[in-house]
């Protein structure tokens, strides 16, 4: 049986006008904290904490509303990188939030499907 994380790692899902596959591709600099075949990654260029990192897939996925089942693979590798950056980070024992922005209402401004890891601070709850 294919393996979808690698069918979607090494895919032909990039978008050249993309930022984030522009970063990913190394053709923009970024602050990349994880780099992997599936995933990267990077501190947030205006970061609303005192550690604001963004994980991604390599492979351009606009947003959580394309994902399939099949996906799940590669999801697992977002998040348990996330994870692991927190614990390196020293921000995991307090706790931490991870947000994923979702189209227009979301608050979504890069459509390459990331997720914000949030740390080093309290957070309060609704967000805005
Ligand atoms: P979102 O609004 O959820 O789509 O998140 C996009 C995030 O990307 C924002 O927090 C921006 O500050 C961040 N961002 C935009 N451009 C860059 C860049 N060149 N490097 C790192 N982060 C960026
Ligand atoms: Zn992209």
């Amino acid at each position: 049986m294919p393996d979808p994380t690698a069918a979607r790692a090494a895919g032909p899902n990039r978008d050249p006008g993309c930022l984030f596959c522009r970063i990913a591709a190394g053709e923009l600099p970024a602050t990349k904290v994880h780099d992997d075949e599936v995933v990267i990654g990077i501190r947030d260029i205006a970061p609303r904490a005192p550690t604001h990192v963004l994980f991604m897939p390599r492979t351009h996925i606009r947003s959580v509303a394309e994902l399939t089942e099949a996906d799940g693979p590669l999801l697992g590798r977002l998040f348990a990188a996330a994870a692991e950056f927190a614990r390196s980070e020293g921000i995991a024992t307090h706790g931490y939030r991870l947000v994923l922005n979702v189209g227009t209402w979301g608050g979504q401004t890069v459509d390459h499907l990331h997720v914000h890891l949030l740390g080093g601070r309290s957070m309060a709850w609704p967000p805005g």
